[in-house]
């Protein structure tokens, strides 16, 4: 059995039965094929003596709860066919190393832990034990690639800033060295299997291949195990780091810091750290890309007349910004360089939105001139365009 039959053998098919066949009719619809293809029955036909064995194998792994929970979860977890299929798979060879995909693949916020789980899964599932598993340990690997997230003021996203993060990752034990046997002690050699990992069933006349169940496919037996990891071998290692966050982040983006990950093993290069940024608002900025906006309020009569106003910027003092009589409202001007830090170091622009106010309360005198406003522009209805169009429609 290997990891090419879990993954590209379908095992209900080969039976004839629905993925959630009970354990009775399992036994029942191999019982049937039995007897039909038995090569007792079907002397010298090749054909027969095949599907036979198909039947045999499939009725081995979905007999066993243990086993097809486990071809179910490799299953679902690669999809069947997987070798035949991807790009290189060079037809149903099986081009994927479990120990690369899996050991050096960080889960977010983990720290790695659902990568060991399935290294642990696929470790025990398939052959990797013996001299396979010695070349695998010593080989340089790549460090994990490590998530991680933060929470940066509108300011900081804009401007760049430095934060300290706490990155905890998954590492060889200390105590064992990774071994997973107590200090001073070291695993040994599975007797059954010899070291390979693998071991052969015989059924009828025909033998399996299949992880030896002493050392669940290891092909190493620790009899004593570390107290400190309790023979996992690996460890949880915490570091804090500083981490550049350059200018621009926006609300959702992710900041990879190539090298900044997990630490390699035998010499191998570290992985890579992504940071998840979330930018908190501002209560006057908003971001549209590389520039700010904001909106500012402006007179009725410095819309008409034309006035200079001053605008807040981001960091620094306000600028002055001249606004042409006749302004109207929502009008948006560009105050060039006052916006996001782009990458190259240049900057984007602080887009300006005027929004005329009106006052809420009058004095006397301000009544008496806005009358008389007023009555000079008596005659003139904003409204007469809008009203003749709306009935031409
Ligand atoms: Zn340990
Ligand atoms: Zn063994």
């Amino acid at each position: 059995m290997s990891t090419k039959d879990y993954l590209e053998k379908d095992y209900y098919a080969v039976l004839g039965v629905p993925k959630t066949a009970t354990a009775e009719e399992i036994k029942k619809a191999y019982r049937k094929l039995a007897r039909q293809y038995h090569p007792d029955t079907n002397k010298g036909d090749a054909t027969k003596e095949t599907k036979f064995k198909e039947i045999s194998e499939a009725y081995d792994v979905l007999s066993d709860s243990k086993r097809r929970k486990e071809y179910d979860e490799a299953r679902t977890l690669f999809g069947s066919g997987v070798g035949g299929q991807r790009p290189g798979g060079g037809g149903g060879g099986f081009p994927f190393d479990f120990g690369d995909l899996f050991g050096g693949t960080a889960q977010p916020g983990s720290g790695g832990g659902a990568g060991d789980r399935l290294g642990d899964l696929f470790g025990g599932l398939f052959n990797r034990g013996g001299s396979t598993r010695t070349s695998t340990t010593s080989r340089p690997r790549r460090g994990q690639d490590v998530e991680s997230e933060v929470t940066l003021t509108f300011t900081e996203a804009a401007e760049g800033t430095t934060v300290s993060l706490r990155l905890t990752s998954s590492a060889a034990c200390g105590a064992c060295t990774g071994t997973g046997a107590r200090a001073g002690t070291t695993p040994r050699v599975c007797p059954t299997c010899e070291g390979t990992g693998a071991a052969s069933r015989n059924l009828g006349n025909f033998a399996f291949s299949e992880p030896c169940r002493d050392c669940k496919g290891r092909g190493l037996i620790v009899d004593d195990p570390c107290p400190v990891c309790e023979g996992s071998g690996r460890a949880k290692s915490t570091r804090t780091i500083q981490a550049r966050i350059p200018a621009g982040v926006a609300d959702g983006q992710r900041v990879k810091l190539k090298g900044k990950g997990g630490p390699g093993e035998n010499g191998g290069p570290a992985g890579d750290l992504y940071i998840l940024a979330h930018v908190k608002p501002h209560a006057v900025f908003g971001r549209s890309g590389d520039n700010l906006t904001i909106t500012v309020p402006v007179t009725f009569t410095e819309a008409a007349l034309g006035a200079e106003i001053k605008v807040p910027t981001l960091k620094g003092m306000p600028v002055t910004l001249r606004i042409p009589a006749g302004t109207p409202n929502s009008r948006t001007f560009r105050v060039r360089g006052r916006g996001v830090t782009r990458k190259d170091g240049t900057k984007g622009d602080l887009l300006a939105t005027v929004e005329v106010v009106v006052p809420n309360t009058l004095d006397d005198k301000s009544r008496e001139l806005l009358t008389e406003f007023s009555t000079a522009n008596a005659g003139e209805d904003p409204r007469a365009e809008l009203i003749q169009r709306a009935r031409s429609e």
